[in-house]
């Protein structure tokens, strides 16, 4: 079975929140793990059906299968709550920049972050893992509790 590629998954994910996709883990959430049809999902964030599908898929493919992604979308969303737009699209559907105002076109956004502000990026990208090493070390416990539990009661 493929491994799951934590930290290609979170490269992604970091990249598109900088880049004003910050609304890719609910697109995701509600598409592949609630199963909400394509088409009212993609209305809903305003992109394409095409787009909704290949976000998708890149999650899929670096969790290793859908059912792996499935489980994975909700702990993204979870490690990524602080982690905010630096690109944002403003009314008259400008993308700005909010650290260096440089306004750009919408496909250009990720490689606008990944090419001048690397390190806001590395540092998004930090506080995603040490999150989710929390989480890991959290859940670790929770089942070393129960094991302790487990073993005194018998
Ligand atoms: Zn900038």
């Amino acid at each position: 079975m493929k491994q799951t590629d934590v930290k290609s998954l979170i490269n992604y994910i970091a990249l598109k929140i900088l880049g004003g996709s910050d609304y890719v883990l609910n697109a995701l959430e509600e598409y592949l793990v609630k199963g909400e049809g394509p088409a009212s999902v993609a209305y809903k964030y305003n992109i394409s059906k095409h787009q909704l599908r290949g976000y998708a898929q890149r999650i899929i493919e670096k969790s290793g299968s859908e059912g792996k992604a499935k489980k994975i979308v909700p702990i993204l969303k979870d490690i990524s709550v602080n982690i905010k737009p630096i690109v944002k699209r403003s009314d008259d559907g400008m993308n700005k920049c909010s650290i260096c105002s440089m306004t750009m076109s919408r496909e250009d956004t990720e490689e606008h972050v990944r090419k001048y502000h690397k390190e806001a990026l590395t540092v998004a990208i930090k506080e995603m893992q040490t999150r989710l090493d929390q989480i890991k070390q959290e859940l670790q416990k929770a089942k070393e509790e129960k094991t302790v539990i487990f073993t005194s009661a018998s």
